[in-house]
């Protein structure tokens, strides 16, 4: 590769937050969760760094837990999705994986298959995406069973965990244990919000997945989420620079207009790299370590940010999107979405470096 944007990834950082999310629910363990290409950071390296600490991984589906198999991770796999035909519940027993069954056509699915996966069911405590009301889990469980199918884990997921204030969450615990606690049956309940907010919703297995990459899933300051380091660095370089007098504009739509003589840098990265497009002129970037603020539409493969007062700014000086000096949150405030789509939307154009 000669251009010069990259997505640095930190695995060190990876295993040092898989470690403190370990940590603040020691009664728990912790699987990682590492679907959407490790939310961006590579999959496979992921999972071959937190191999030997993780007691299993989670993907959302079957194909990304067959991409593990092939490359001979051997870790216990969950698919939080499950699958939906006779075939993928074949290949999902032959290949060791544990499925997540969430609603009654897969219950019955598998049982016609007539294979015996190990299985966690989920139940929907208000979130109204995926699970089984909970009133029809211990039939759905019962069915299972004479069918040869184990169910390990009792599981749900939050909806607002990342709000500390509000009942929500607290509804959705009070609704799980209702459902769940007479069973003598593990539990999970908590993702990252859970794991680093809520210590009641800690079970026999918790389900980190945006903690570990570094970032906090929470809009305002939780003291356990100041531990975390962020995984990703992603970076480009300065491929231009021209003075702009006052009154021009800069990029598609003349969105941004010189208000004195400035200076503008054009970095090489675009919506089509996942720098997203709906950022505002302002968002910050890092040039040389001092901040650039966003001036102008991104356009595909370039953005330009005003480097007026940067005294020593060189076509070739390397710019920081996000990072350890820009929170990838505060970035995605700035284009009105969150974290974890623009960690997700780095795009295959975008080279990952390791160390
Ligand atoms: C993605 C996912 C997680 C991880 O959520 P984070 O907010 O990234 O920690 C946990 N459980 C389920 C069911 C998920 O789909």
């Amino acid at each position: 590769m000669y251009r010069k944007t990259e997505a640095h990834i930190n695995l060190d950082a990876i295993r040092s937050n898989f470690a403190l999310a370990c940590s603040l629910a020691p009664q728990s363990k912790s699987l990682a969760v590492i679907k959407a290409n490790a939310y961006g950071h590579g999959m496979l390296r992921v999972a071959e760094a937190l191999q030997d600490v993780a007691p299993a991984f989670a993907v959302a589906t079957i194909d990304e837990a067959l991409e593990l198999r092939k490359a001979g991770i051997n870790n216990a796999l969950l698919v939080l999705q499950g699958v939906t035909t006779a075939a993928a519940c074949n290949t999902a027993a032959s290949n060791n994986l544990t499925l997540v069954v969430h609603t009654p056509e897969q219950v019955e699915g598998l049982i016609e298959a007539g294979v015996s996966v190990p299985v966690w069911l989920k139940i929907d405590t208000g979130m109204h995406r995926l699970g089984l009301a909970p009133g029809d889990f211990a039939d759905a469980r019962k069915r299972l069973a004479a069918g040869g199918i184990d169910v390990q884990v009792a599981c749900t997921h939050f909806a607002c965990a990342d709000e500390l204030d509000g009942d929500a969450t607290r509804q959705q615990l009070e609704s799980f244990n209702a459902a769940t606690s007479d069973l003598d049956l593990p539990r999970s309940i908590a993702n990252s919000a859970g794991v680093l907010a809520w210590p009641e919703s800690h079970a026999q297995w918790n389900r980190p997945g945006y903690m570990l990459y570094g970032s906090s899933p929470f809009a305002v300051d939780v003291v356990t989420a100041r531990e975390l380091r962020p995984a990703m660095t992603l970076r480009s370089e300065i491929i231009a620079i021209r003075a702009v007098p006052t009154g021009e504009s800069v990029g598609y739509g003349a969105r941004w207009t010189a208000e004195r003589p400035s200076i503008i840098g054009t970095v090489a990265i675009g919506y089509a790299d996942g720098y997203p497009r709906h950022a505002q002129n302002g968002t910050p970037t890092l040039v040389n370590g001092k901040l650039a603020p966003l001036a102008g539409t991104v356009s595909m493969d370039a953005i330009t940010v005003d480097l007026t007062g940067h005294d020593n700014a060189r076509v070739g000086d390397s710019v920081e999107l996000w990072g350890s000096g820009i929170a990838v949150n505060a970035v995605a405030a700035a284009a009105g979405t969150i974290g974890y789509q623009l960690l997700t939307g780095v795009s295959s154009r975008v080279p990952r470096t390791y160390f």
